[in-house]
């Protein structure tokens, strides 16, 4: 589902050089659900924004579906980033002043050829998914942080992605509701089969998923 070949990403500010991907080699299968865990600085937000066609590495390659990111046209890209990909943060990134569904159907906006009804169905379909259906005219201010992940992840799964990357998912959250989170995340695995790559600080987070990456300094340790 996806694969880096050889992949190293070097940030480049006026006097400072910093290798924050050495040469990694990694393959995601199709289904697959792993996490990604390390040291601070070592390189996770970096790997997850390249496997989201958010940044180019500076050199090697990446395979989604089996092809060459670079071989896609923009056009391409644009499509495989708002079809195939769903983004979760520690953070949320939900917009304050929309409500719970017009946060979730904020994405689907960029669907060419979808409409309006179509877009409130998916929405009201995802907001049931993760158990908000009764909090679609709600502000996120009016939501516990829990609540508001699991927004978060109905605007992902509204889009019907193949690959959901969360990058520290339950890390702003407490253990109740982190493992809320978790639980749901599971479940989306077992039931749609999304291929899930989660970056988390959290070990018995980690545990849970099939197969965990160590990163240390930029390279895979395991
Ligand atoms: P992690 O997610 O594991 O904390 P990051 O991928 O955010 O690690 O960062 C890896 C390294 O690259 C760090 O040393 C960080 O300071 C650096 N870095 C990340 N993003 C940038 C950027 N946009 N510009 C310069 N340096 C960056
Ligand atoms: P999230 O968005 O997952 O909640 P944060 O709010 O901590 O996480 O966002 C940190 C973002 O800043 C990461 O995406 C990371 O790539 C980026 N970043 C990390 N280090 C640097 C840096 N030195 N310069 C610029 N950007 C950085």
């Amino acid at each position: 589902m996806i694969k880096l070949a050889d992949v190293e990403k070097v940030y480049q500010t006026d006097t400072i050089e910093t290798v924050a991907l050495n040469r990694v080699n990694l393959t995601i299968n199709r289904g697959e659900f792993v996490s990604i865990m390390g040291p601070s600085g070592c390189g996770k937000s970096t790997l997850l924004s390249l496997m989201g066609l958010l940044d180019e590495p500076t050199s090697g390659t990446i395979e989604i579906g089996g092809r060459a990111v670079t071989s896609y046209s923009d056009k391409e890209l644009a499509k495989l980033r708002n079809h195939k990909i769903g983004f979760i943060f520690q953070s949320f990134h939900l917009i304050n002043d929309l409500s719970v569904l017009d946060n979730v159907e904020l994405p689907l906006l960029y669907r060419a050829g979808m409409g309006g009804k179509e877009r409130r169905q998916r929405a009201l379909a995802a907001l049931e998914k993760v158990g908000l259906s009764a909090r679609t005219k709600h502000f996120p201010s009016q939501l516990s942080g829990g609540q508001r992940q699991r927004v978060a992840i109905a605007r992902a799964l509204a889009g019907a992605p193949e690959i959901i990357l969360a990058d520290e998912p339950t890390g702003n959250l407490d253990s109740v509701m982190g493992e809320e989170i978790m639980d749901l995340l599971l479940s989306l695995h077992r039931e749609e089969g999304t291929t899930i790559v989660m970056v988390t600080h959290d070990e018995n987070m980690a545990l849970k998923t099939e197969r965990v990456i160590r990163f240390f300094d930029g390279s895979q340790v395991n």
